[in-house]
């Protein structure tokens, strides 16, 4: 049987990876969603993200819920830190024309990023390098 991942866990990662990445001053929301909310291709979204208001919500793919379950490939910390990588880099990406944020390959190299430097985060803060 696999083993559930608490929503008291989820805001436990999210807060110490809040930190890691110096944004502790922000107020994430961070729960369990479906593929209605989420479109069929996302294991985990940002969502409601906001520079003005600090403020911005995470949500990740019920199927996660489970450790040992459904996609197992990839682990809830590396989902958080990739979605707090976003918030970074969406204060940047505000001021970039919308036909260039609306590009496929764009989003795919911002994609790229946000999973590369997740798992270089993980990884150098666990020093499993
Ligand atoms: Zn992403």
């Amino acid at each position: 049987m696999s083993k559930r991942v608490r929503h008291s866990t989820l805001i436990k990662k999210l807060s110490k990876w809040q930190k890691v990445l110096k944004l502790s001053d922000w107020s994430i929301r961070i729960r369990f969603s479906d593929e209605k909310q989420m479109g069929p291709n996302n294991v985990a979204l940002l969502v409601n993200c906001s520079h003005d208001e600090n403020a911005a919500e995470i949500l990740i793919h019920k199927y996660y819920y489970k450790e040992n379950g459904y996609r197992t490939l990839f682990n809830i910390d590396t989902l958080i830190i990739h979605e707090l990588i976003h918030i970074i880099l969406n204060k940047k990406l505000d001021s970039f024309p919308k036909m260039i944020l609306k590009n496929k390959k764009f989003h795919n190299f911002e994609e790229f990023i946000c999973n590369h430097f997740a798992i270089i985060i993980y990884h150098v803060f666990h020093e499993k390098l």
